[in-house]
């Protein structure tokens, strides 16, 4: 079949889809309360942990998938179709995908400028950003700093108080309620976060390898140091060179631990442990990223228990 004939096929049956996908769903759709898309299942959390009963969540990205990388299905496109709210991590996490799911959802309340549309990394302070021109030539995928920022609890209840300010913009009937959610949500954090750094203290100043940057956050709150980073740069695998020169740094160094995490090729981490001793830990990244992590609380509780476990050997 010549080309032109199969993508015109192809669209066609796409808008097919789309229209009575559209249509199904608007019959379908029963709920009262907000219904609110993110991109990631730890802003999902974060969004229930506030919004409580009033609010319906559907993550777009699921916790055990790289959040760089997720294909721009129409199903996604749905969701923001029917969405009244769409979070997103920003600094580029999700430019790969976003932009063609937002065109696609059609959704006149999700689009830049509009209330329906939010993005959660002005809550923040981020870290790695680059001084100087940004150069993605080289395929950097954090080319306007680390866009992992929802590792860092603390960074937690600030994502929680942009999200609030947004759902009472839009439901001000409620808006009390999840004045009242984030206090909550802001006090248990607080008191885990307490309980987290005492576990950790022991270990600040301690020198690791992780497979992307994808631990700064984490790392910075707790006190761990990088020794070096398995990745040329963020998004790029190793070339041969930079693994021997991270293997003898791990040598020098004695470095003990490599994190990964579980959407990633191990082979290479698996390579620089049998070469130096060292041990790899794969964890997840995410909300939902293992079937025990539940929410974000419990992200943390999980990471700091296998950590503190990995680091007391
Ligand atoms: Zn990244």
């Amino acid at each position: 079949m010549p080309n032109h004939i199969k993508f015109s096929f192809s669209s066609c049956c796409r808008n097919l889809f789309l229209a009575l996908a559209f249509l199904f769903l608007s019959i379908s759709s029963a709920f009262a309360g907000l219904n609110v898309a993110t991109t990631t299942e730890d802003i999902a959390s974060l969004v229930k942990e506030v919004g409580g009963d009033h609010v319906s969540v559907t993550s777009i990205a699921k916790g055990y998938q790289d959040a760089h990388y997720v294909e721009a299905k129409p199903s996604y496109m749905l969701k923001i179709n029917r969405a009244d709210l769409l979070i997103y991590i920003g600094m580029e996490l999700e430019i790969g995908y976003l932009p063609l799911l937002i065109e696609g959802g059609r959704n006149p309340n999700i689009r830049l400028g509009q209330p329906g549309l939010l993005d959660l990394s002005s809550s923040i302070a981020p870290i790695e950003v680059p001084v100087g021109e940004v150069d993605r030539s080289m395929g950097d995928v954090h080319p306007y700093g680390n866009p992992h920022y929802p590792l860092d609890p603390a960074n937690g209840p600030l994502m929680a108080g942009l999200i609030a300010g947004r759902l009472s913009l839009l439901d001000p009937d409620h808006a009390p309620e999840y004045k009242t959610n984030l206090e909550n949500f802001r006090k248990r954090v607080d008191a885990k976060l307490k309980e987290w750094s005492a576990r950790m203290e022991r270990f600040k100043g301690t020198r690791i390898v992780t497979y992307h940057l994808l631990w700064s956050y984490f790392m910075k709150r707790f006190g761990l140091e990088y020794a070096g980073v398995v990745e040329n740069k963020a998004g790029i695998p190793p070339s041969p060179k930079h693994l021997l020169e991270l293997a003898d740094t791990m040598k020098r160094q004695k470095i003990k631990l490599i994190l990964t995490n579980n959407y990633t090729d191990p082979s290479f981490s698996n390579l620089l442990a049998e070469k130096t001793g060292a041990t790899v830990l794969v964890l997840p990244g995410y909300v939902d990223g293992v079937p025990e992590v539940r929410d974000y609380i419990g992200l943390f509780d999980y990471l700091i228990d296998k950590i503190e476990r990995a680091l007391s050997h």
